[in-house]
């Protein structure tokens, strides 16, 4: 609970940005650590033993997070997402899962309250998270294939300890299980159709991602990135599929349906077709940075204000939903549209296992 534990004041509708743009969804990353060092996204040549980690002191406790969490809804946040690093490697997640379960919005609605995991703790977790109240989780899969998901998570463990993870997942009742597949050409492209064909008529939503520019570390090239028009007419080509309109504003995948009933299908076009003009998403990162942009290379210090010091008392709840709203306010990001125009030039980004995805 807050400083002050009072309920806070709302505004009349949410925050806007410059672009009136709503603030919808927070992403709240709870550790920059993985047990994982996907080559894509925590290469082990630069997150190695080397690497200064945060330090305990540093992340956001759990009221701290709670406190982000409640002004968020007050703005107009109706989805909360946990993400890492792997949020399964946070100490006592069920706990924080609890908390945020039981925000209510303004009309007294509970939140869609997501988890986005790597999936290798999931077979023993899965019951504990639905239990805390857990809405549902998002599973990353990039191969099927046990050597190459070796290679690509640089793990020493099988991918059937994933799979089991999603199958533990549907049986806790978190589903319908989304499962993220990141495609980089010559990577994993060639297991597009085998991908589609494992999760068809399972109830999971496969969704492929573009390989993205983000961070500093992954050595993006764009001929690496398999346009998701490409993924769609290649597995379209074997199971046909049709077009089904968005579930909500600001969704960021295309979604497709088995014309045979088998399910759907989804992708999301960062790079080919960014979605920048209806993006409501704010990130949090693990030592209480907030993001207003996923390629943003500096972010705004909350911890800095919840805790106070040098001089400064530690906000209240009504003092951080002005800050957050002021920030929402002020923000005009859309990298990805402008992608074009600067991809090439020397500039500092922050890194996904930090902020999350
Ligand atoms: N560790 C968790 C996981 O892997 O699901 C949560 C954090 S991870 C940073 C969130 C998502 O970002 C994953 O689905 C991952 O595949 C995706 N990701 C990481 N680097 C990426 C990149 N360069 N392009 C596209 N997606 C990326
Ligand atoms: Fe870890 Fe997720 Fe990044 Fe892979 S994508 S290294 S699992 S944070
Ligand atoms: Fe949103 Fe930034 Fe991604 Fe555009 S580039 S969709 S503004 S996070």
């Amino acid at each position: 609970m807050g400083v002050t534990g009072r309920a806070i004041r709302l505004p009349a509708i949410g925050a806007r940005d410059a672009l009136r743009r709503p603030l919808a969804d927070l992403r709240i990353s709870v550790t920059d650590r993985c047990n994982f060092r996907c080559v894509y996204c925590m290469p082990r040549e630069v997150f190695g033993a080397d690497y200064r980690f945060l330090e305990r002191e540093e992340l956001l406790s759990f009221d701290e997070i709670e406190r982000v969490a409640r002004a968020s809804v007050a703005l107009g946040v109706r989805k909360l997402r946990l993400t890492g690093g792997e949020p399964l490697l946070r100490r006592g997640l069920e706990e924080l899962i609890a908390r945020l379960a039981a925000i209510r919005t303004p009309r007294g609605e509970p939140l869609d309250l997501a988890l986005t995991t790597n999936g290798v703790a999931l077979a023993a977790r899965a019951a504990a998270l639905r239990e805390a109240g857990l809405t549902r989780v998002t599973v990353s899969l990039d191969s099927l294939d046990d050597e190459r998901f070796r290679r690509i998570a640089d793990v020493r463990f099988p991918v059937s300890r994933v799979l089991e993870g999603i199958e533990a997942a549907h049986e806790a009742g978190l589903g319908p299980i989304k499962i993220n597949t990141v495609v980089k050409r010559s990577a994993n492209d060639d297991e597009l159709l085998a991908l589609a064909e494992r999760f068809r008529g399972t109830g999971h939503v496969l969704r492929f991602i573009e390989f993205m520019d983000v961070g500093t570390s992954n050595g993006w090239r764009l001929d690496e990135v398999v346009p998701s028009r490409e993924i769609i007419e290649r597995i379209g080509a074997v199971h046909p599929l049709d077009p089904l309109p968005p579930r909500a504003p600001g969704e960021t995948a295309s979604r497709w349906r088995y014309r045979d009933g088998a399910g759907e299908i989804g992708a999301i076009s960062s790079v080919t077709a960014p979605f920048c003009g209806s993006c409501s998403r704010a990130r949090l990162s693990a030592d209480g940075k907030v993001f207003t942009c996923l390629f943003a290379s500096e972010g705004f210090d909350l911890r800095a204000l919840l805790r106070g010091g040098a001089g400064a008392a530690p906000v209240d709840d009504a003092g951080l939903t002005r800050a957050l709203g002021g920030l929402w306010s002020r923000r005009s990001d859309r990298y990805s549209e402008l992608r074009t125009a600067v991809t090439g030039a020397p500039r500092s980004r922050i890194e996904m296992s930090y902020i999350g995805g």
